[in-house]
């Protein structure tokens, strides 16, 4: 019998995480030839739902949990999941049933007829999203597409079903700054993209802010490509040639047609034109540099501070000693 680990990451999701196990198994006993288990991980939430959690284990065998020490961020909570994933076939979903589960059969059938190593999901439409989220997410898209070895369609979400080989290569990249998507398809194998309607929320409230959403954006590009990098130099360069261009007409001025006394509007534009770009070069090496900085403390992805995972390691250890 084929194995199937559902990763999914929870943060503050009291209000769904029952509804969604009970949801999510009614599609489980529609495929009894694949045994599922659930790996859900509080993401350092502040409501019950490590305490919903602690009772989805006690009443489904096949639920595991790990509890962060505090919010280590959705991708963290990802890694962690993937990193005690050990079935065949693994998932990677949301708790708010937006990604429906009644998609696995199609995902399996991906995975197992069509001999994909990974079956993923981009969304179709979003409805209720405003129009500038669509209009800057698309914008993202295609920068991103653009400017570094990552290439995602549009719409493209986390939710997919990967061969325990894939999740094995994510899991070995172990940087501190993780940018999921960008590494699912870093990683390469075959992906088969499928589309659905995304749903509401059922219940409780989506987290992300647009501040976060433009954090996702430089991470998005930063993480995979050192493109802005180049940008700055190439712009510097230009700047050079236009320089001496000019300083080469202002020379031949002065020496064959006399001092011109007036400048004032040229020098100032040159100096501010100028700052802005030093500046805005800085900024652009500052955050490389800083992430640099981040991934050199080689700090853990995230600290458990609960998890029913251990249980099951401690009764594999004492067996042996009891027989
Ligand atoms: N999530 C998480 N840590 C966070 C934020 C979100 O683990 O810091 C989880 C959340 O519980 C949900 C998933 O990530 O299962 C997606 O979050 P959400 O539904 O808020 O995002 P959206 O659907 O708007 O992308
Ligand atoms: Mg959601």
């Amino acid at each position: 019998m084929k194995t199937i680990d559902l990763v999914v990451p929870c943060f503050n999701e009291e209000e769904g995480l029952e509804h969604f196990v009970l949801e999510t198994n009614k599609v489980i006993d529609t495929l009894p030839d694949y045994s599922f288990r659930y790996i859900l991980v509080n993401d350092g939430s502040r409501d019950k739902t490590y305490l919903i959690m602690k009772q989805l284990a006690t009443r489904f065998s096949n639920v595991k949990y790990i509890s962060f020490s505090r919010n280590f961020g959705k991708e963290a909570a990802m890694y962690a999941g993937l990193q005690h994933a050990t079935a065949d076939y693994v998932v990677v979903m949301d708790a708010d049933l937006q990604h429906p589960p009644q998609v696995f059969p199609q995902m399996i059938e991906a995975l197992e007829k069509e001999g994909y190593d990974c079956c993923a999901t981009k969304r179709e439409e979003r409805e209720g999203e405003s129009f500038f989220r669509g209009f800057f997410s698309k914008l993202f898209f295609k920068i991103s597409n653009k400017l570094t070895d990552v290439k995602n369609p549009y719409g493209a979400m986390d939710y997919r079903m990967m061969t325990q080989q894939m999740v094995r290569s994510i899991v070995e990249l172990g940087e501190v700054q993780r940018f999921s998507k960008g590494i699912f398809s870093w990683v390469g194998f075959n992906t088969k993209w499928i589309s659905f309607k995304t749903v509401d929320r059922e219940l409780g409230t989506s987290t992300w802010k647009f501040s976060s959403l433009f954090k996702y954006a430089i991470d998005g590009i930063t993480c995979f490509s050192v493109a802005p990098l180049r940008f700055t130099a190439v712009m510097g360069a230009i700047i050079f040639f236009i320089s001496l261009i000019y300083i080469i007409i202002t020379l031949i001025q002065t020496l064959f047609f006399g001092v011109t006394t007036p400048g004032y509007v040229t020098t100032l534009c040159a100096v501010l034109f100028l700052g802005g770009i030093t500046e805005m070069s800085i900024g652009i090496l500052g955050e490389y540099i800083g992430r640099i900085y981040l991934e050199a403390k080689d700090r853990p992805i995230y600290i458990t501070k609960f998890s029913n995972f251990e249980e099951e390691n401690n009764e594999e250890k004492e067996e042996p000693n009891e027989k």
